[in-house]
């Protein structure tokens, strides 16, 4: 299935397929934090994430948001629509922590209803700056409409997201979303959703259940991406 190595990432692989649109994900063990600086390697992180991302868009599929994902082909790999993704990332915010809090002074857990959006422009060499729409036009060849049915879409995989943790007791803080358009030209969620995206808190004690154990050197990963999968199995 796998053909030759299209693109390696600082958490994946993608490679392509027999089929010129489609493509392989297949998920490293590698964690990343402040834009690669500090970096660790963690046996069982690559099928964690794979398993999580397969299983959250997989129930987005289910509830109307649709994405590049298709298949899980095995523990750590997964096949995709191949889309161009458009260099944005697009972060919801439900309670206040991590970056928005040194930048603007809001107070840590302050929430946030309606849910904020956040345009970050991906681009490595310059940290991933922190843009508004106008500069995502200017930045990006995403159209004024495309915006606004990333915004929708966004606002949407929060609503269905939120209910569902919830119901495995954990609290989503916040995420980060990227999109791509399809080959009919339509935007569709991409890349993955997984404890390496998003702040999990456990709904009662607070606990982190994201990458941010790793961030922080708080807590032990595995650990803590093994609580997520094993109540998202427990769901039937
Ligand atoms: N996030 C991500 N990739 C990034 C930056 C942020 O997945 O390159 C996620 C992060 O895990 C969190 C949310 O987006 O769930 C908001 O992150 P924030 O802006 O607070 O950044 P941080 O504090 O992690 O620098």
């Amino acid at each position: 299935m796998k053909k030759q190595l299209l693109y390696e990432g600082k958490a994946k692989q993608v490679y392509t397929t027999d089929q010129s649109d489609l493509l392989v994900l297949s998920y490293k063990n590698e964690a990343t934090a402040f834009n690669g600086k500090k970096k660790a390697s963690f046996n069982g992180k690559g099928r964690y994430n794979n398993l999580i991302s397969a299983y959250l868009f997989t129930y987005l599929a289910d509830h109307g948001v649709p994405s590049h994902f298709k298949q899980t082909l095995s523990d750590t790999e997964q096949l995709v629509q191949q889309t161009t993704i458009i260099p944005l990332e697009v972060v919801v915010r439900n309670l206040a922590t991590g970056s928005i809090v040194k930048r603007l002074g809001i107070e840590e857990k302050t929430v946030f209803d309606p849910p904020l959006i956040e345009f970050y422009f991906k681009e490595d060499a310059l940290d991933d700056p922190i843009i508004n729409d106008q500069h995502a036009l200017l930045l990006t060849d995403a159209t004024v409409e495309e915006l606004d049915q990333i915004k929708s879409y966004a606002l949407k995989v929060n609503h269905v997201l939120q209910s569902f943790f919830d119901t495995i007791e954990v609290k989503l803080v916040d995420f980060k979303l990227e999109f791509g358009r399809d080959r009919l030209g339509e935007i569709v969620l991409a890349d993955e959703i997984s404890p390496d995206t998003c702040r999990l808190w456990d709904k009662t004690t607070e606990a982190k259940l994201d990458k941010d154990v790793f961030r922080q050197g708080t807590g032990d990963l595995i650990t803590v991406y093994d609580t997520i999968l094993k109540r998202l199995e427990a769901v039937k």
